[in-house]
């Protein structure tokens, strides 16, 4: 039988579509298609973060319906888990919960006998197990995610995750080690710890995101990269212990969500920017170039103009390299729906608008201020008589190259920001 994965969101839910993709080809009776066109299954690893996420997978599964009649449709990822009615309205044949991704091989064999629909969810509960997924045969050599944590109890007022996901569950460090070995030696260079929310790594088994990162570098990883981590979960001590972990990369995703501390309160964050900024600085004392990336959310109900232009300055005064801004997405059950001051969206386009508009302006100076420094640079590829690929801090690097460089780290002098203004021109020395 032929199967094909479509994965909605997060670096999480594509490490996850990875792993089903394994599970369901180590049988030996599935293998990968080319397309839902041509697949028996089709999987739909849905996400909920946004409204637009949840409407794509519903469109693109009457799509599958209408092209393919005869596929089976498995509904996995977040929707299941938090939407009941939402998800048997897709007219999926079998829907699966976020608890049991290792259990596709079993749900799709017993559908196939039966014929019958299958609703496979339970819900989250405290003290449920860290689940152990290994993707392998990652698609890209050089990189490789590593997720090490589910779930998130921190409840922020727009955010469906904690519903999705559940209570924190970690992946116990001896598990890090020892797949972060099998990586290695599978030959990626750079590994990515991800997770929901990681920088509660560790709470349920007394140990925390240094004890994890540590354990990478140990098993041989020459890079080391965070996925997002949330800024007040990190102590001092922990970003100086990290600091002195060989092969972590300088590069810190934090999102901020608004520079108004009035917003920031409503939102349930639990750190206002005065904390956030001094967090930064800390972040930039102790590593050499770092750079800084960050997600904001315009139009949170009751969002103010001047709110939004304290978002604005506090913004350009921290100098992000990256900003992905999101328009606010009103989430059923989450306690900001509920909040009756509501953004109109034109409101809310303009603001994203100008907020981009200032995200492209901070991220041309921060590559101009890379100029004339030597990168150690990861290839990836080669496109177009170009070496492409990433120096440690994150900033995308092309080099001129016939010859292909791929999965090699070397150094490179950074001669130029590109005119598009989304990486940097350089040469090897
Ligand atoms: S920290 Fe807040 S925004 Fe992040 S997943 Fe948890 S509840 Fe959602």
């Amino acid at each position: 039988m032929k199967f094909f994965i479509y994965t909605f969101g997060c670096k999480t839910n594509t490490y996850e579509s990875e792993a089903m993709s394994r599970l369901l080809s180590e049988t030996g009776r599935f293998e990968e298609a080319e397309s839902y066109g041509s697949a028996d299954v089709v999987i739909v690893n849905s996400c909920m973060v946004t409204e637009e996420s949840e409407k794509k997978a519903k469109k693109l599964m009457r799509r599958i319906r209408r092209e393919n009649p005869e596929a089976v449709i498995v509904l996995g990822g977040c929707m299941p888990q938090v939407n009941r009615e939402k998800s048997l309205d897709t007219g999926a044949d079998i829907i699966l919960g976020n608890t049991d991704r290792s259990g596709i091989v079993r749900v799709i064999d017993e559908y196939v006998e039966s014929r019958k629909r299958i609703f496979s969810v339970v819900p989250h509960e405290r003290g449920e197990a860290f689940e152990m997924l290994s993707p392998m045969g990652y698609r890209s050599l050089t990189r490789a995610n590593l997720k090490i944590e589910d779930g998130c109890e921190c409840f922020c007022s727009y955010c469906v995750i904690p519903f999705a996901r559940g209570p924190v569950r970690s992946m116990p460090v001896e598990n890090v080690y020892n797949v972060a070995k099998d990586l290695v030696n599978a030959g990626h260079r750079e590994i990515v710890l991800t997770g929901i929310n990681i920088g509660m790594y560790g709470r349920d088994i007394g140990y925390t995101i240094y004890d994890a990162v540590k354990a990478v570098h140990e098993a041989g990883a020459e890079r080391i990269r965070l996925g997002s981590v949330e800024i007040d979960l990190i102590s001092d001590e922990t970003v100086r212990n990290l600091s002195e972990v060989p092969g972590l990369c300088p590069h810190f995703h934090t999102s901020l969500q608004s520079g108004s501390d009035d917003v920031l309160k409503r939102m349930l964050r639990r750190y206002d920017s005065k904390e956030y900024r001094r967090k930064i600085e800390l972040l930039r004392e102790c590593f050499d170039n770092a750079s800084i990336t960050t997600d904001v959310i315009v139009g949170f109900p009751g969002e103010s103009d001047e709110d939004f232009r304290d978002t604005v300055r506090f913004v350009r005064e921290t100098g992000f390299f990256r900003i992905h801004v999101f328009p606010y997405s009103r989430r059923e059950g989450t306690a900001a729906a509920k909040f009756t001051d509501q953004i109109p969206v034109e409101v809310k386009k303009a603001r994203t608008r100008e907020l981009e508009k200032v995200a492209a302006e901070l991220k041309r100076d921060f590559l101009g201020t890379q100029k004339g420094r030597v990168l150690n640079v990861l290839f990836e590829r080669n496109a177009a008589g170009e070496a492409r690929g990433h120096a440690e801090n994150y900033v995308e690097v092309r080099v001129r190259s016939d010859v292909s460089l791929k999965n090699r780290i070397m150094p490179v002098r950074i001669l130029e920001v590109h005119e598009s203004g989304e990486y940097v021109t350089g040469e090897i020395v």
